[in-house]
């Protein structure tokens, strides 16, 4: 399986190189059918008509299926902020005609939740807009939210909560998402979310759960801590990332994790959990959920938060990972290429954290896992591995603040997937 994955993301000639394309795309919002504040409609509307060629709208624990009505009250005690009635609005973008309200028993005013098939009929173009079907796996052991989202399933899946352990209980819900795969025959993709939403995850879960493969580099929500806490030890998403890959490959021979770019949007009329943050760009011949889902379950992709790279690519035989970074006039790159050396220091030291966290001990690692092996001002940079290490991934810093970052320091970045392992 290893080598059928690799050889697919070394040489996409064998998938018709010159017919693959990149697409745009976040995995990861919700709507007024669980706790954003728009309706799914006019959030897709807001996504492709910023340059996204593809959007899963994740819900919490629902599809967008089936009959729901909110009152107007509920949906503008949601909005947060000042400024225009979210109907309104609604009415002004899509047209009484579309609009379906209607005054329930208490006299209230109700508006009708468009469904996914519903609203992918106004708002698909096929080649330019695709809206896959995705649901936010929202599950839990004690204080600590374990959420996965489901990409491009077939059903709502109900998650499972409060298993022997917390390790058990995300693995018990990956399970759920593969087999629901093999029930709908077709790819579904499962990427962990946030392992610092309420400190839920360390790096060592994300580590031992190899059910899993995916998990989230950058998350747009402000409540998600990218660069950890300096009382949590090993709590920065970059040394989570490296961490958990070190000891996939050298102890539990197995793959690394790959990283996803997400909004988790949930305020759509100003807030702080707005869209626009993090994506993916995926390469893939079409666009297609099935394609798109197996392009990712092959790697071949990137996450982003305002670089594009025009191509990344990993020559196994060379053993050489290359970018071409989109370069853009005024704005500096410098391309850090991360990794593991295969003699690192495996010992740990048990350490406290805050005591109110779910996981009031963590582990600290060495601080050779995950250092920058080499890096590179230029465009075109590349690493030809020597063969001493574990695997290699690349980031692309830039000196630009992101257009809407998360936290006032937030850079535009991109994260090449890890190789050579
Ligand atoms: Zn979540
Ligand atoms: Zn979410």
């Amino acid at each position: 399986m290893r080598s059928i994955c690799l050889s697919l993301l070394l040489f996409p000639v064998l998938l018709g190189a010159e017919d693959l394309r990149w697409f745009k795309g976040n995995t990861h919002t919700h709507s007024l059918w669980s706790d954003g504040n728009d309706f799914p409609d006019m959030i897709s509307a807001w996504y492709k008509e910023h340059g996204y060629d593809f959007l899963g709208m994740s819900d919490h624990n629902t599809l967008n299926s089936g009959e729901k009505w909110v009152t107007e009250a509920v949906i503008e005690k949601k909005k947060i902020a000042l400024g225009p009635k979210v109907l309104d609005k609604y009415n002004q973008k899509f047209g009484t005609d579309w609009v379906e309200t209607r005054s329930n028993a208490r006299g209230e005013l109700e508006v009708r939740l468009k469904t996914l098939e519903e609203y992918r009929r106004k708002l698909e173009e096929p080649g330019k807009f695709l809206l896959v079907q995705a649901e936010e796996v929202s599950a839990g052991f004690g204080k600590a939210p374990l959420h996965i989202n489901a990409v491009n399933l077939t059903e709502a899946l109900q998650p499972k909560k409060d298993l022997q352990t917390l390790r058990e209980t995300l693995r018990q819900n990956l399970q759920m998402i593969a087999e629901h795969a093999v029930k709908a025959g077709r790819p579904v993709l499962a990427h962990v979310n946030h392992p610092n939403f309420r400190w839920a995850m360390t790096a060592d879960d994300l580590a031992h759960v190899v059910e899993d493969r995916f998990f989230e580099i950058y998350n747009g929500h402000p409540g998600i801590y990218y660069a950890g806490e300096a009382s949590r030890v090993d709590s920065d998403h970059e040394r989570i990332w490296d961490i958990a890959n070190t000891i996939r490959i050298a102890e539990l021979k197995q793959p690394p994790l790959y990283g996803v770019g997400t909004d988790d949007s949930h305020n759509y009329h100003g807030g702080s959990a707005t869209p626009g943050r993090g994506w993916v760009m995926v390469r893939a011949a079409k666009l297609d959920a099935n394609a798109l889902v197996e392009a990712m379950q092959r790697g071949d992709f990137y996450a982003s938060t305002g670089v594009t790279l025009d191509d990344v690519s990993y020559d196994k035989a060379a053993r050489t990972l290359k970018l071409k970074i989109q370069g853009r006039p005024g704005v500096k790159y410098r391309t850090e290429f991360r990794g593991t050396l295969k003699n690192y220091d495996r010992a740990v030291k048990e350490v406290d954290a805050p005591a109110e966290d779910p996981q009031p001990r963590r582990l600290q690692h060495g601080a050779d896992i995950g250092t920058v092996l080499a890096s590179s001002e230029g465009l075109e940079p590349s690493y030809t591995l020597t063969g001493d290490e574990l695997y290699v991934r690349a980031i692309v810093i830039t000196d630009q603040l992101m257009e809407n970052p998360a936290q006032p320091d937030h850079l535009q970045k991109a994260w090449t997937q890890p190789v050579g392992w």
